[in-house]
């Protein structure tokens, strides 16, 4: 089987992103997206510096885990390191999203994390959505700095002075881990504004939460190494 459904699904999300804002800008080429290419050490992800309406299936890159090109014409994003990063280190995830989206950034520039603030949200991102400190776009030192939060198992992350990375088993579930991100952001953005005092779940409910991530992680771990 060829790779073309995994372009397709990559294109797809990156225009879904795009119309909803979630890359900051309409015209501007930000953010990126990559699918694992099931069984093989390689993902399909977008291009560097193409607007997303401009392209194609055809100029989804397919890439190894080293970021060098197995499939396509175009160069991969800038962002491939940390894409790579987030496969080495997480079985449990498939796809990768990193946007610039509006109220993830907000935290982005405060460089705090959002802790617990509702189930819906910390059962499927994780017990608090921390900020990997920042490193310039593209530089090895950025994938780094990802790789080293990983560990908490969580699904979305704030990239300090930049925006966001959400991930999932597939892509529907990076989709929303993004939509779901934005959501707790800017309510909980709109709450610390009354400056009155925010509440946190209970302590057993972030339990929870961490104990749901660790389960699936761990889960996904047994399956990896199997194969
Ligand atoms: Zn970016």
């Amino acid at each position: 089987m060829g790779y073309d459904q995994y372009k397709k699904e990559v294109l797809e999300t990156s225009l879904w992103l795009s119309d909803h804002g979630y890359f900051g800008s309409l015209r501007g080429t930000g953010g990126n997206v990559s699918l694992r290419i099931e069984g093989k050490e390689l993902m399909a992800v977008t291009p560097s510096s193409v607007k997303y309406h401009e392209i194609a299936p055809d100029d989804i890159c397919i890439v190894d885990l080293s970021g060098a090109v197995v499939e396509g014409s175009r160069a991969p994003s800038v962002e491939v390191g940390m894409h790579a990063a987030v496969y080495r280190e997480r079985p449990d995830v498939n796809a990768v999203v990193h946007t610039h989206q509006t109220y993830g950034s907000v935290f982005a520039l405060l460089n705090e994390p959002i802790p617990s603030l509702l189930d819906e949200v910390s059962f499927t991102l994780g017990e608090s959505i921390e900020v990997v400190p920042y490193a310039l776009s593209g530089s090895a030192e950025l994938a780094a700095n990802v790789a080293g939060k990983l560990g908490n198992n969580a699904n979305a992350y704030i990239i300090q002075n930049h925006g966001i990375l959400a991930f999932g088993k597939n892509m529907d579930k990076a989709l929303l881990a993004a939509e779901l991100l934005e959501k707790v952001a800017h309510i909980y953005y709109l709450a610390l504004s009354t400056g009155k005092p925010v509440t946190l779940l209970p302590d057993q409910i972030r339990e929870m939460a961490k104990s749901l991530r660790e389960y699936e992680v761990g889960e996904a771990r047994k399956r990896a190494a199997k194969q």
